[in-house]
């Protein structure tokens, strides 16, 4: 994100940083977690889970900010996140 003015309090501010946990065999691929991540860490597997549904995998775990909205989208409890 780029600011037009660099904060005041830039030097206080500390970014959350969070790790994303996939219970894959859970999931029921309906996308809802990959679609509204807000940084969009995740993307749909190339491979089925036991189901034979694709799952949500984080691509890019770096900018997940451990906001926890993919977990309370998630209707099957099959994804959550902690701090990193
Ligand atoms: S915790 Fe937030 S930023 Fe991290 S994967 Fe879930 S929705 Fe995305
Ligand atoms: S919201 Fe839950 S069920 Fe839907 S794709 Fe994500 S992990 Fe799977």
């Amino acid at each position: 994100m780029k600011f037009w003015r660099v904060p005041l309090d830039l030097d206080t501010v500390k970014i959350a940083r969070g790790r994303v946990e996939v219970i894959k065999d859970r999931c029921k691929g309906c996308e809802l977690c990959v679609r509204y991540c807000p940084r969009d860490v995740l993307r749909m597997s190339q491979t089925f889970n036991s189901r034979g549904y694709y799952y949500p995998e984080a691509v890019e775990e770096q900018n997940c900010v451990n906001c926890h909205f993919c977990e309370v989208l998630c209707p099957d409890f099959a994804i959550f996140s902690v701090e990193a």
